[in-house]
């Protein structure tokens, strides 16, 4: 079975999205074992819509055609699946109900122009929309098929998952149910994963594993198992990923929804201690990214965005002669604490650029951190990138930072170790 891509939307020509429709799609293919040779972007022009869908079934079985739904007279999708279909549109009046309850629903009415996403090829189905007015069409060719999905991704991706990547699957004539882990490391490079795991990658077919690079994010290890039921599928990746942990160890922190973050507040939490932060340059990004968590209340209390000389001595007591350095990383730390009434306290310091301060260059930054009433510490990194890179792999680095510290707490131990 192959399946191949086309991408409807002269803003995707211009650069003004990415088209990461795209890539979500090859994605989830190749996931359930679905070849891809060919991803294709066209502009919004009918013609050249229906040259791609007949260039790219010509050589495939079927085809997912993204974009181009829209109520607009630029969006032709409806209208280029009909011709290479020869066949007429008609309009289908339940869907012209449901768009007009959904206008209803949102107090506002709905234009004639809206009418036109009603409008559904002879001899094709309909992919229900829940979320939005375009809905989604499934159009048999002879022995092929092309689906239209709409362009704005959470609707696209839900018609995906619901109805093409099975119906695909149902297709092919596969019975297989496909199921994958996704284990998340942090600071380490893709090389030395490989090296250290590539020998799993090579032999292993079923399951499958692949590298993900999320950029600040880390690295993520998808481990991607078939089989011809849900429970087998859920065996071979629980053996594969035992096998990967004993490789790993420390360096996965998360496993599949998990984030660095509330991997950290789990931590916490099981350790029953509240944390605050000072925050100077990242400037709330590390509080930011704990407040993403649904739930981080119980044991976040706050942070200090302490962003000037001043703010640090009047709010957080600083005394330290200069802002970047050891000693200011420490003394934020611990103001947080006391500032924010936590258990632990953070902090960040250092010079995002691009111009260098305190005699520091770009890239160095301090992270200060104190667990109970053990010493505070201070550590010292040397980031790469600009200033937008810089602050915001400070605000992960700190938090794997705490995670490390905390794995080497007892959950269970009555009174904080000395010395953190
Ligand atoms: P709508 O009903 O919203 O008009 P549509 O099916 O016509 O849906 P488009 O008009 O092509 O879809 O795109 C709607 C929005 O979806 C775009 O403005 C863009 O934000 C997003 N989008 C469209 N195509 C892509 C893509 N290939 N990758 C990422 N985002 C996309
Ligand atoms: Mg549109």
């Amino acid at each position: 079975m192959r399946c191949e891509v086309l991408a409807v939307g002269t803003e995707l020509l211009l650069g003004q999205i990415v088209d990461t429709n795209s890539a979500w799609i090859g994605e989830e293919l190749a996931r359930a074992g679905i070849e891809t040779y060919r991803h294709v972007r066209v502009g919004d022009n009918q013609a050249r819509i229906v040259d791609s869908m007949r260039s790219l079934l010509a050589s495939s079985d079927a085809l997912i055609v993204c974009g181009g739904l829209g109520p607009t007279p630029d969006d032709v999708t409806r209208e280029a699946i009909a011709e290479v279909m020869n066949v007429d549109l008609h309009r289908d009046p339940e869907i012209v109900e449901f768009i007009r309850a959904l206008f209803g629903s949102r107090g506002r009415e709905m234009s004639g122009n809206n009418e036109r996403q009603a409008d559904v090829p002879e001899g094709a189905t309909v992919i229900p929309n829940p979320i939005g007015t375009a809905p989604g069409l499934r159009c048999p060719i002879g022995h092929k098929v092309v689906y239209a999905v709409p362009g704005v991704p959470y609707e696209m991706q839900l018609m995906m998952t619901e109805h093409v990547l099975p119906d695909l699957l149902e297709r092919s004539g596969e019975r297989a149910t496909i199921r994958s882990r996704t284990l998340k490391t942090w600071g380490v490079a893709e090389s030395t994963l490989a090296e250290m795991i590539g020998e799993r990658v090579d032999v292993q077919t079923n399951p499958t594993i692949a590298f993900l690079a999320r950029g600040i994010e880390g690295i993520a290890v998808r481990v991607t198992a078939k089989a011809a039921s849900e429970a087998g599928a859920q065996e071979l990746l629980e053996a594969e990923e035992v096998a990967l942990r004993a490789i790993l160890g420390d360096l996965v922190f998360a496993a599949d929804d998990e984030t660095m973050e509330s991997v950290v507040l789990g931590l916490l939490r099981e350790r029953g201690l509240t944390l605050g932060i000072a925050e100077s340059l990242t400037g709330g990004l590390v509080g930011a990214r704990i407040c993403n968590v649904p739930g981080a209340s119980d044991v976040f209390r706050g942070a200090v965005v302490s962003y000037s000389e001043g703010v640090k001595r009047s709010v957080l007591g600083v005394t330290a002669a200069t802002q970047v350095s050891e000693e200011c990383a420490r003394q934020m730390a611990e103001g947080a604490r006391k500032a924010l009434d936590a258990d632990v306290g953070l902090s960040t310091t250092g010079v995002a650029g691009p111009d260098p301060m305190d005699g520091e260059p770009p890239g160095v930054v301090y992270f200060g951190m104190q667990i109970g009433d053990a010493p505070a510490e201070a550590v010292r990194v040397q980031l790469p990138g600009d200033r937008e890179r810089v602050r915001q792999f400070s605000a992960i680095s700190l938090l794997s930072l705490l995670r490390t510290r905390l794995a080497a707490i007892p959950p269970d131990s009555p009174t904080l170790p000395p010395g953190g």
